[in-house]
């Protein structure tokens, strides 16, 4: 046995925690988990713990269901909201094949090949995201609109107020369970929150990123209101990024950046973005994976005021432009560490282990095939007509899921990212929403129409 499971099995003892979860998550990002008494942790952490995948969203055909979930230590963490005793803890699990070998169903394994594979180049991969979501009074799940929980706006801070009460708790949560929070603000909806997670290497970020939307969901609970991760809730506010800022590392050094170069941006670094925006379009399925993921990010001329908040529509990059789907930060003199790329179409109904590893696959084909970067786009993207954009050569994200589909099917950078389990069952799902969505006759079309036709 080793240190650190030697830590938790001692840690378990001390602190007399009777239920171990071992989390892992499914295809589409839902997090699962499984209970274990204590005194099975010792075996599992040897041959891990058997369950029927054949459940699971994505995981398994019937005939092969047997799947071994076998849990990462060093991911122990006690759930705060169950930290009195007898306690409950968590540890993230990597999921096993029963002869052993890693499953190629489980999202943690697919960026962790990719990770590997960028390991191999001498580069280790880190994200810092922003995570934006809604504060409700309610959620209905009958299709009625819901109701923000506050009615701030950008930054608001005003006393007696749902969002700062849930934020300080919220922060204090994710603090006491190792993660840690940069910055936290009222965002620009009525409800809307946002919170930073300090920059860590990419599986962790993800690992992150699941626990972050689990917290939230549990202090909202506390407080009475309604945490969603759903990408854009309300037709007439802003909707839910997850910004994510990334760089990869050569050791010490930050590959992105080069001391008097434009923008401070390596060759590499000009590399890695020329791969994002070229593979932007056929990943889009991965980074923004909902029917109601494009609504956020459509960016047509019509949309009512207000309604868009600044998220990308086009496929462009720019140096502190926000209207871009990729910025390329103000540079802080002296701060060498810090030149990144922020990625502002990803959304926050994603899975972070599938979408974390498109992008970097994405952005590792354009160093390894040494695209050019194009020419950055300073203006307002939005506010130039298709002509101009076209004249520029700036296209549109695409408008719907069925065009995310398409352009994923026919995308050999992202089945070769997936592999082809979750590429085909990824699809297959899609597909079905897709079809499904579009065969409802909507409120939209029965206010438009019926009155008059
Ligand atoms: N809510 C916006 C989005 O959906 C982002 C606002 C911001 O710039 O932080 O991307
Ligand atoms: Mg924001
Ligand atoms: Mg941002």
């Amino acid at each position: 046995m080793d240190k650190q499971q030697e830590f938790v099995l001692r840690t378990l003892e001390e602190r007399d925690i009777r239920f171990v979860r071992l989390w892992f998550t499914d295809v589409l990002g839902f997090l699962k988990s499984v209970a274990v008494a204590p005194a099975e942790l010792e075996q599992a952490f040897e041959e891990g713990i058997g369950f029927d995948g054949s459940a699971i969203e994505g995981f398994a055909r019937v005939h092969e269901s047997d799947m071994i979930a076998k849990p990462a230590p060093g991911t122990f963490q006690i759930l705060p909201w169950r930290a009195e005793a007898p306690g409950t803890a968590r540890m993230f699990c990597d999921i096993l094949m029963p002869d052993g070998s890693p499953s190629y169903a489980d999202p943690r394994y697919v960026l962790k090949r990719i990770l590997a594979r960028t390991s191999d180049l001498g580069f280790t991969f880190y994200t810092h995201p922003e995570i934006e979501f809604f504060l409700l009074k309610e959620k209905p799940t009958d299709g009625r609109a819901p109701v923000p929980a506050d009615s701030s706006g950008y930054f608001d801070h005003t006393p007696q107020h749902v969002g700062m009460d849930f934020r300080r708790q919220a922060i204090t949560m994710l603090e006491s369970m190792g993660i840690s929070v940069e910055f936290s603000h009222h965002e620009g909806a009525p409800g809307q929150q946002e919170i930073d997670l300090r920059y860590a290497d990419a599986l962790t970020t993800a690992d992150n990123i699941m626990t972050f939307r689990l917290v939230m969901k549990q202090v909202a609970l506390e407080q009475g209101v309604q945490a969603t991760f759903m990408p854009k809730p309300f037709s007439e506010y802003p909707g839910s990024g997850m910004h994510t800022h990334l760089s990869l590392f050569e050791g010490d050094r930050n590959a992105f950046h080069e001391t008097g170069a434009e923008y401070q941006l390596s060759k590499v670094g000009r590399s890695f973005i020329a791969g994002l925006l070229r593979h932007a379009a056929e990943i889009s399925a991965v980074t923004n994976q909902w029917v109601n993921s494009y609504k956020r990010i459509w960016g047509g001329a019509n949309r009512p005021a207000g309604a868009g908040g600044e998220a990308p529509s086009y496929i462009c990059w720019g140096h502190n432009n926000r209207s871009a789907l990729i910025r390329v930060p103000m540079y802080k003199p002296g701060k060498t560490g810090s030149t990144r790329v922020e990625v502002r179409s990803l959304d926050s109904g994603a899975n972070p282990y599938l979408a974390y590893a498109v992008l970097l696959a994405a952005g590792l084909q354009g160093i390894e095939k040494g695209y050019e970067l194009p020419h950055g786009a300073e203006d307002d993207v939005w506010a130039l007509s298709d002509a101009e954009r076209r004249a520029m050569g700036i296209d549109p994200l695409p408008q719907n899921l069925g065009e995310a589909i398409e352009l994923m099917q026919r995308s050999e950078l992202v089945a070769e990212t997936l592999g082809e389990h979750v590429f085909d069952f990824f699809l297959r799902n899609k597909k079905q929403e897709w079809e499904e969505y579009r065969s409802e006759v909507t409120p939209f079309e029965l206010r438009k129409n019926l009155p008059a036709l």
